[in-house]
């Protein structure tokens, strides 16, 4: 499908990947799994600023299970749209994850590096368990092996922003999934 963006600005064109609507289906079906898996516990949602705040407020009214949510911010692509392979915590949690079920909640993943460096990190605070939910997985483009958890979409090597995904910080106010064209 392809049509216009809300939102569209300069005469730039947006391409549309998933809608609203197909998003708010699939985070629907993730939040039963969830739910389901997580009966009886009260998980910590772990935030990775700032793509992944949208996902994350429409994922947590969603499930039906007592949660907190914390929020830790690493280094990304800055402006560029490539990964530089480096990540670095900018912001940490607000609170020790020792004894706690983790989860982490990701926009995307792409090259796996955040994701993998991040298991790590977290994985040495002796959470008693962590995994990970990413709404985007583009698996076509890993430089290490990587499987999240929880997955709500496979998607193909584009770079997409929208729904909280931003080029040089814009776009992130998008309700759909969109492709920028060149
Ligand atoms: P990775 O470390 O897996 O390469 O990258 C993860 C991060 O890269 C994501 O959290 C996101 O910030 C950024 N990223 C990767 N692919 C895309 C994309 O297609 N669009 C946008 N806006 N960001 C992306």
């Amino acid at each position: 499908m392809t049509e216009k963006c809300a939102g569209e600005d300069n005469n730039e064109k947006f391409e549309v990947m998933l809608t609203a609507e197909q998003i708010e289906t699939r985070i629907k079906e993730m939040a039963e799994v969830i739910s389901h898996d997580y009966r009886g516990k009260k998980p910590l949602l772990i935030c990775i600023l700032k793509g992944a705040v949208v996902f994350l407020s429409d994922l947590i009214r969603c499930l039906n299970i007592p949660l907190e949510i914390d929020f830790i911010a690493v280094s990304s692509y800055g402006a560029d749209t490539k990964s530089s392979g480096v990540v670095r915590i900018l912001k940490d949690l607000e609170q020790s994850i020792q004894g706690k079920e983790v989860l982490i909640v990701e926009d995307i993943v792409d090259t796996g590096l955040t994701l993998s460096y991040l298991v790590d990190n977290l994985g040495s605070r002796h959470p008693n368990s962590l995994k990970v939910i990413t709404l985007l997985d583009k698996p076509d483009c890993r430089k290490v092996e990587y499987k999240p958890d929880y997955c709500g979409f496979t998607i193909p090597d584009r770079f997409v922003i929208g729904y909280g995904l931003d080029c040089g910080e814009n776009y992130r106010q998008l309700p759909d999934l969109c492709v920028l064209n060149d």
